[in-house]
């Protein structure tokens, strides 16, 4: 099996090459570079390896954006027959799967019994031979003693007198299986209870700036304001993980695993992990909210997340890393890509259906009328931009107004993230060094070009007609252009004029 090691391995040619052309004193296409402006930490030659292995300087920026960044990457992308896509997220997934799978497959051993369960879930989930030699047993017995039968499977055989419709529902609903109604728990609408701040410099900064922009907007009135901004500021952020799983001491762990108990088959496995998951998801109920617990993502989630009803943002372990974050990164990397993400979480507690929630994430209308009014018509402009985009791989166009949500944050994350890292390089001068063979760029161009190459996406037909369907977000190539288009210092920091392929004359700003 091919390990995470192994797809380091994709780094090591780009280091030697340009160890040789240092040797022969030229890079690529470039004059010689005066190695004193040069990171030439570790982590700096794996951001210009993937970098140079991502853009299409053949392509003007000011004409195709997406192209420019991503255009090497998507020529030499490869869709495994197994997957549906390569792009920048789905080899953090790949990489993480992997991780994973050595942690489980691991023979450390640690005092927690859920560690030890976890591992035995897994071993029972890899020995496909047992699977194969216990077939279909397990599940055809479990349907025909605990949900009473299922007439398509029996045929003849199935006893319609028997047959007890409430029994069946109920049985469903402890595998987690809703049809004709839905439980779940949540924190009460109404009232819910603050929770401890925790962010982290980036965020912050990000937030500030958010501020800035309520605080400068031509089109909020003034009541409006001062709500808007109490609510940024009180907007919580996790990242990372839970509080609990830093130390060592396994306590909370395995008491909340203290019901698994896996064997070595995988199928009465998965069924009693659903049974528990459910069980444990509406035993929330009864217990006061714990304002350290991560709700509605778990660290190994690729992804972030807004919850409206808690006010916070998170961002899980995982996503904190190469290609959008990394601690020894040039800032303009990090702001261009985990900035960017940061700021358009924030965004969506400032979105349409989200003006409603205060900053308790308590229901009521905090947005007076006109600014309501105001920010509806500024919306506008962004789904008849995005209405009018056609995806010419499977020649469908965008339907701007489902993705509406996504496309404003998207449109504010990119302005707060820029402005923010301005800010920041204001006060460290001469504190950013470039990336070897990538020096013309400028740290601006480079958090643009870290931004793009966050959304490189190769994708099969099939895909992208299902992603088109149901996805809340618009496609990978959108989500670039459509905020590159309507910003201002994008036009500046590229030299690019007003009406050129990326540059939209009529330029589109909520925020
Ligand atoms: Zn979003």
């Amino acid at each position: 099996m091919q390990t995470h090691s192994e797809a380091n391995t994709l780094y090591t040619p780009l280091h030697r090459s340009i160890e040789i052309n240092k040797i022969k004193g030229r890079y690529k296409g470039t004059a010689v570079e005066n190695t004193s402006d040069l990171c030439l930490r570790p982590y700096c030659i794996k951001a210009a390896n993937y970098l140079l292995e991502s853009i299409d300087e053949t392509i003007n920026p000011c004409e195709k954006f997406y192209e420019f960044a991503c255009g090497k990457y998507i020529k030499n992308a490869i869709i495994l027959s197994e997957s549906s896509e390569q792009s920048t997220m789905s080899q953090i997934s790949k990489k993480l799967r992997y991780t994973i799978a050595d942690l489980l497959s691991s023979n450390r051993t640690k005092k927690s019994k859920a560690i030890t369960n976890a591992r035995r879930l897994y071993s029972s989930c890899i020995d496909e031979g047992a699977i194969e030699t216990e077939g279909v047993d397990v599940i055809m017995s479990m349907i025909n003693k605990e949900l009473g039968g299922w007439p398509v499977l029996q045929g003849s055989a199935w006893n319609e007198s028997t047959f007890d419709f409430d029994r069946l529902m109920l049985k469903l609903s402890q595998y987690n299986s809703y049809i004709f109604y839905t439980v779940n728990t949540d924190v009460d609408e109404k009232n819910s209870s603050i929770r401890s701040i925790h962010a982290i410099e980036m965020v912050n900064n990000i937030r500030n700036i958010f501020i800035t922009m309520v605080n400068q907007s031509t089109w909020m009135d003034s009541k409006s304001k001062i709500i808007a901004i109490k609510k940024a500021r009180a907007m919580k952020a996790k990242l990372g993980y839970p509080d609990y799983l830093e130390s060592d001491n396994m306590t909370k762990l395995d008491k909340d695993y203290a019901e698994y108990n896996f064997n070595l088959s995988y199928m009465p496995n998965v069924l009693s992990a659903i049974q528990l998951h459910s069980k444990a998801s509406l035993q929330m109920l009864r217990y006061p909210i714990d304002s350290k617990q991560w709700t509605g993502i778990s660290p190994t989630k690729i992804n972030a997340m807004h919850r409206l009803l808690a006010n916070e943002i998170l961002f899980p372990a995982v996503i904190l890393q190469t290609t959008l974050f990394d601690r020894d990164a040039p800032k303009y990397l990090n702001y261009g890509g985990i900035g960017f993400i940061m700021g358009h979480e924030i965004a969506h507690g400032f979105g349409d259906e989200r003006k409603e929630y205060d900053l308790n994430g308590n229901e009521v209308l905090w947005w007076t009328n006109s600014t309501v009014n105001t920010f509806d018509i500024r919306k506008k402009c962004i789904n008849e931009q995005y209405d009018n985009y056609t995806l010419t791989q499977v020649n469908h166009s965008i339907n701007g107004r489902k993705t509406q949500n996504e496309n404003v944050a998207d449109d504010a994350g990119l302005k707060q993230a820029f402005f923010a890292y301005q800010q920041w390089a204001k006060t460290h001068k001469n504190v950013e060094k470039k990336l070897p063979g990538l020096s013309k760029y400028s740290a601006e161009q480079m958090f643009l070009l870290n931004f793009g190459h966050i959304w490189c996406t190769k994708i099969t037909d099939e895909s992208l007609h299902s992603n088109l369907v149901l996805a809340q977000h618009s496609p990978a190539q959108f989500r670039v252009r459509g905020p590159t288009s309507n910003f201002v210092e994008f036009d500046r920091v590229f030299g690019c004029k007003v009406g050129q392929g990326n540059s939209r004359v009529n330029k589109c700003n909520v925020w």
